[in-house]
């Protein structure tokens, strides 16, 4: 009898290089993040903290792989 391994669906983190819409300034923000993280040049929010995926408001460029 053979047991099949089940691939469990894990949420993928990723670091996301996010510019602010408001001044263009770059930051990297982890995509789970549990904090919320505002842009270090205008202040403006960047990425708000959730349960599990951070909604980014910023604009997304590209997501930096691990
Ligand atoms: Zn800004």
């Amino acid at each position: 009898m053979k047991r099949e391994s089940i691939m469990i669906p894990k949420p993928r983190s990723a670091f996301l290089s996010v510019q602010c819409e408001k001044c263009g300034e770059k930051a990297v923000v982890f995509s789970h993040t549990t904090t919320n993280i505002n842009c270090k040049s205008c202040g403006e929010l960047l990425a708000e903290k959730s349960g599990s995926l951070a909604s980014i408001t910023g604009k997304v460029l590209s997501a930096l792989d691990q």
